[in-house]
């Protein structure tokens, strides 16, 4: 990680701020109701160095404390959440590879990242294996210096447009207990590698969320992470604390970006010969969800200097994941009875984060699970 000032923060942050001004809101509603692809925001992604930013630089990226790359999530996603999984899911996959990889595949794929020339994702969900995620069916069989693989995922974010995902697999399918048979793949596009279209979604639209098929996909023994079998199950957890802080990035944002959309137009909509924002029926949702915007900020923060002191921060980052997404749904739902019967056009942008808010209760350990993380962390921290 580099030194980065408070300067240096700012001045990041402002580019972005002007940079979603300019680029991201005025595309948002077409992309998202068209079911479009950004391409154009991904080169200016490109351009920002967004595909780095967690990357460290002498791998090319720019180093950012997970404080830093927080406020950024929340600023993107304040505006429209979906983009955020573009170089969301692509930093997940480049941290697993930083902290897991041989230093050759950190050579071979960390700078390519890290200018975003290969993007890539995590396909660890199956059909039939999500919160459980040692019940997967997909396995891959050593064959000389390859290895063979067969299954299937699905969900899998940025699978269409991107280069290769990060490939939970079985490669010991009757190892007791189940997670000591499972690894973690670089796996790159390729023969046997089949991509089926993308999945329609009632939210999170826009960007590439699609089932994969692996038939007698052949991969080196070079692009097992770390270089041996077994780990995957630990390398795959080892990442979910930046995962969490992220997704509650996400969720934290679109919570304030409803409410900023709810203030706005409760000081320009009139009834009962005054602005509604005057009645204290309107007053009081806005007041909580200032305050749940305002305590998931906190939480984020929390985790997120945890997590860059190299401390253990499970709790933390769970309690943000689960407190800042729940705000997200809060405040979207209460912006929409702020906004009335408009709420349902989609001339207003407001339906939109209502949709977009569900998810992030659901993706990165549904929030079900972050409660028990919690309670067993109190337990065991306890005694
Ligand atoms: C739009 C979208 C994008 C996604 N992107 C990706 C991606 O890029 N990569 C990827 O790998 N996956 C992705 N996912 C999958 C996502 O991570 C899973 O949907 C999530 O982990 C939940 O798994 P599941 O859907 O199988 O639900 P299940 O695990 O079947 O859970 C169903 C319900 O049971 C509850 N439950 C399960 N186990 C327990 C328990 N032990 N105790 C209490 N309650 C429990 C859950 O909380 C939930 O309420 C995506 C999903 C969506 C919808």
């Amino acid at each position: 990680m580099t030194t980065w000032t408070q300067d240096d923060e700012r001045a990041l942050l402002d580019n972005i701020d002007r940079w979603i001004e300019r680029e991201v809101k005025p595309i948002a509603r077409e992309h998202d109701q068209e079911d479009k692809y950004p391409h154009a925001l991904v080169e200016q992604m490109k351009d920002l160095g967004l595909f780095g930013a967690t990357i460290s630089p002498e791998y090319g990226g720019l180093g950012l404390p997970a404080t830093t790359y927080a406020k950024i999530v929340i600023r993107v996603a304040g505006a429209w959440m979906a983009p955020v999984g573009i170089f969301n899911s692509h930093l997940i996959m480049a941290s697993a590879i930083e902290r897991c990889g041989t230093e050759e595949q950190k050579q071979k794929y960390l700078p390519l990242m890290a200018t975003g020339e290969k993007r890539g994702g995590i396909a660890l969900t199956e059909p039939n294996a999500g919160s459980d995620l040692q019940a997967l069916r997909t396995v891959a069989k050593r064959d000389g210096d390859d290895y063979i693989i067969n299954g299937s995922k699905t969900w899998i974010t940025n699978s269409l447009y991107g280069h290769m995902v990060l490939l939970l697999v079985k490669t010991d399918p009757e190892a007791k207990p189940r997670h000591k048979g499972m690894s973690l793949f670089i796996a790159e596009k390729g023969e046997g590698f089949v991509v089926a279209g993308k999945l329609k979604k009632m939210g999170y639209r826009a960007i590439d969320s699609c089932e994969l098929a692996f038939q007698d996909y052949r991969i080196s023994a070079a692009n097992l992470v770390g270089g041996v079998e077994g780990q995957g199950f630990y390398q795959t957890a080892g990442g979910l604390e930046l995962g969490r802080i992220n997704v509650a990035a996400r969720g934290c944002g679109i919570g304030e970006g409803a409410l900023k959309l709810a203030l706005a137009y409760s000081q320009t909509r009139q009834a009962f010969g005054k602005p509604i924002c005057e009645h204290q029926a309107i007053q009081l949702k806005l007041a909580e969800m200032a305050s749940r915007v305002e305590a998931s900020k906190l939480l984020i923060d929390s985790a997120s200097r945890k997590y860059d002191s190299g401390e253990r921060c499970d709790l933390e980052a769970s309690m943000a994941k689960y407190f800042a997404t729940e705000t997200g749904v809060f405040c979207a739902e209460e912006a929409m009875r702020i906004f009335g019967g408009y709420s349902y056009s989609v001339e207003y942008e407001i339906e939109r984060y209502y949709r977009d808010a569900m998810l992030m209760c659901i993706g990165e350990g549904t929030n079900e699970i972050q409660r028990i993380i919690i309670a067993r962390q109190l337990i065991e921290r306890q005694g």
